[in-house]
């Protein structure tokens, strides 16, 4: 995959796309995430990016033309009809995991962080073909955004977990309750619900009297799942129900 960021402040970007799972993915060649500075596609001396909007109010809006210019560039460098450019925004839909997992089956992502007011609605009329945002609250730019996406979207594609199974079991993902789970722990269960992952302990077995369950101690490799399930059950019921809701 590739992935292109289009931003006015690329020096956010140092450090979180340099460690852990995404820097190994990059140096395995399994993605490749290109940070632009926006600027680059201004044609005054001062590299203007913003300017005051039209009908008044406070703040500046991010100019249509530099990001109209950038995208032709960028998109000459894709080699794949699976692309997508999404504008990082607070009025966009909100992340999920789910998205991300289909998000990770595409060859070419650009990635657009807004800042100031935001940018100017003919960008989202005309030039994206999606909105998203990371969660109902304002932040100062699509920067942080933009990284969020990075990480979720990258850690799913094939190759870069050594253990990739790993999601299928983690918050969000999709459940399937094993042919041995009691049919008497209800409907929910056996949909495709995307659960809480259940309680996880590592050594020592008791700190302070603060005991891990026994069952997980036990070799019950059976127990175990089952017990699992029903506290990932138990956790989603009790912390976001709206999850069992579906969709
Ligand atoms: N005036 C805008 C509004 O009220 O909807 C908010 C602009 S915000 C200060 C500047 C930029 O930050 C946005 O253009 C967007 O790129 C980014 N941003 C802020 N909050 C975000 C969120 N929750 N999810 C995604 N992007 C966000």
């Amino acid at each position: 995959m590739r992935i292109d960021i289009l931003t006015v402040f690329p020096q956010m970007f140092a450090g979180p796309l340099d460690a852990s799972i995404v820097a190994r993915a990059k140096e395995h060649g399994l993605v490749e995430v290109w940070i632009h500075d926006l600027r680059r596609w201004t044609t005054d001396r001062r590299k203007t990016v913003d300017d005051r909007p039209y009908g008044g109010g406070s703040g500046m809006v991010m100019m249509v033309e530099p990001i109209d210019r950038a995208l032709h560039d960028l998109k000459l460098k894709v080699k794949s009809e699976k692309l997508k450019v999404i504008l990082l925004s607070p009025q966009g839909k909100v992340f999920s995991q789910a998205r991300a997992r289909d998000l990770a089956k595409l060859d070419n992502l650009i990635l657009i962080a807004g800042h100031y007011e935001g940018v100017d609605e003919r960008v989202r009329e005309h030039l994206v073909d999606e909105e998203i945002s990371i969660g109902d609250y304002v932040l100062t730019g699509g920067e942080l955004p933009a990284m969020v996406l990075v990480d979720s979207i990258v850690r799913l594609i094939p190759g870069v977990l050594e253990k990739p199974e790993a999601t299928e079991l983690e918050s969000f993902s999709t459940f399937h309750a094993p042919p041995e789970y009691p049919k008497s722990t209800g409907r929910a269960v056996r949909g495709r619900y995307p659960l809480l992952e259940y309680p996880q302990y590592t050594r020592p077995a008791n700190f302070k009297g603060w005991k891990v369950p026994e069952i997980l101690r036990s070799g019950d490799h059976a127990g175990v799942e089952t017990w699992q399930m029903k506290q990932a059950l138990k956790r989603t019921r009790e912390r976001r129900p709206d999850l069992l809701k579906g969709k």
